[in-house]
């Protein structure tokens, strides 16, 4: 891509509004745009990064064995008012009607429309273990929507519901989801420890909430450090030893019964990010979700569901990975891998080089944000350093004459002069 021919309305200076670090450097590099409250338009440059961290989802989800649907955004009032939940839910809840004045919602949370999909086709506990998943916008009329998307009213969420006939098979599931959420935060370059939650207004008898460890963070938490060590890569994870680790959110730590040694005990602040429940058959038995047994019997189904924040990680990564100039993105996000800044274009070596590059990185199949434009090196330095992109490919004059340029490390800074061959080389090694 070329940014003269890109969109990508970087702003000169700070945003007002933004309160934390995610939300100004979203806004800063144009990744998004307010729409109205809590409600935001995705850039190119948004997008791009919005898509990768969907897909890291959908493959975890996939490899964990659940099976991509995609239900509505809008869902009839009745199925809420079979689960019984339609009063319960409150002003969160965005609530329409039709035309024929009919009652609908935007739905908040799918529970009740997958349960209506399951109990029409489903019959017999031989057609389980059965995993749906899904990513879809979900609308909840937040009371203060704010941080941009980590508190947004509409976003992305990946909701997934796993369907048991018993609650071993229940329990089984909901393990399998453990895992693939640890492997899913692991690929996003970020640490996530797993909290004993409470189960919120989705009900349930378990739950975890998933934190992600960053500086900017809203709850404080405590854990065991094997956390930041978990071996994940494995076909056979000891689950057994995962959730018996220790977490705590500042307000249930107890020093006291701490069961983990001082030396061990890590304190840092965290952003939830998932949310995972098991809950039997709260919505199975009053929407008559039946599966007939091996005894001939027939009882309601087993389940639990299982949420990512899709949108939100898009802004907690940032609070994760970022650094006093700007925005620094894990290579398996970032929306663009190379940044190939041509540094004086007006020269004709420079230039020469710098198009050639660019030819030859877009054949590679490498995907490439190239500064093609007259600004000054400085400001083409600054944006690069804003928007993230892990690795720079700078190719100026004098290089362009020895045939050299410089390949960067956004990270560390670190730097090597290097032919356009090697750095080929590297980048799609
Ligand atoms: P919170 O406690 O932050 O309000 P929740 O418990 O209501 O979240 P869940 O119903 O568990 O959220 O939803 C699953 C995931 O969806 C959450 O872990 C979070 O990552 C994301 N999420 C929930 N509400 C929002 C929101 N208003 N904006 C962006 N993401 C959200
Ligand atoms: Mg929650």
């Amino acid at each position: 891509m070329r940014v003269s021919r890109y969109f990508m309305p970087v702003l000169k200076e700070d945003p007002a509004e933004a309160e934390i670090v995610s939300h100004r450097l979203m806004l800063r590099t144009g990744m998004i745009q307010q729409a109205a409250a809590g409600i935001y338009n995705w850039l190119p440059l948004g997008f791009r990064v919005l898509r990768k961290v969907e897909r890291i989802c959908r493959e975890e989800m996939e490899r964990a064995g659940a099976i991509e649907i995609l239900m509505p955004t809008i869902q009839p009032a009745s199925w809420w008012k079979e689960s019984g939940r339609y009063e319960a839910y409150g002003k969160e809840m965005l609530r329409i009607r039709d035309r024929h004045d009919r009652e609908m919602l935007y739905g908040p949370t799918n529970e009740e429309n997958v349960v209506d999909i399951f109990r029409r086709h489903v019959k017999s506990y031989r057609q389980l273990p059965l995993n749906l998943f899904h990513i879809q916008w979900k609308f909840r009329d937040e009371i203060r929507p704010r941080f941009g998307v980590m508190r947004g009213r509409e976003f992305l969420m990946k909701d997934a519901y796993s369907f048991d006939y018993d609650y071993e098979g229940a329990r089984r599931s909901y393990e399998t989801m453990f895992v693939a959420y640890l492997r899913t935060f692991r690929r996003m370059g970020l640490v996530a420890i797993p909290m004993l939650a409470e189960s919120g207004p989705i009900g349930g008898s378990m739950s975890h909430e998933f934190q992600i460890l960053a500086a900017t963070g809203e709850s404080v938490v405590y854990y065991d450090a094997a956390f930041e060590e978990l071996d994940l890569t494995g076909e056979e994870v000891d689950v057994a030893r995962l959730t018996s680790l220790y977490a705590a959110v500042e307000e249930r730590h107890d020093p006291a019964r701490c069961p983990v040694p001082p030396e061990r005990l890590k304190k840092a602040r965290g952003i939830e990010v998932g949310h995972i429940f098991y809950f039997g058959t709260k919505y199975s038995a009053p929407m008559g979700a039946t599966v007939m047994g091996p005894d001939g019997r027939e009882v309601p189904v087993e389940m639990g569901s299982y949420g990512i924040g899709v949108s939100r990680l898009v802004g907690a990564i940032i609070e994760a990975h970022h650094d006093e100039k700007g925005i620094v993105w894990p290579e398996s996000v970032a929306p663009f891998r190379v940044a190939l800044i041509g540094l004086r274009l007006d020269d004709a070596d420079c230039r020469r080089m710098a198009e050639e590059l660019y030819e030859r990185m877009c054949a590679a199949g490498l995907e490439v944000l190239y500064d093609d434009t007259d600004e000054r090196p400085g400001a083409k330095f600054a944006t690069m350093e804003l928007i993230g992109i892990p690795w720079q490919v700078v190719v100026g004059p004098r290089g362009a004459r020895q045939g050299t340029v410089e390949l960067r490390r956004r990270r560390t800074g670190e730097s090597a002069e290097l032919s356009p061959e090697s750095v080929l080389a590297r980048l799609t090694a």
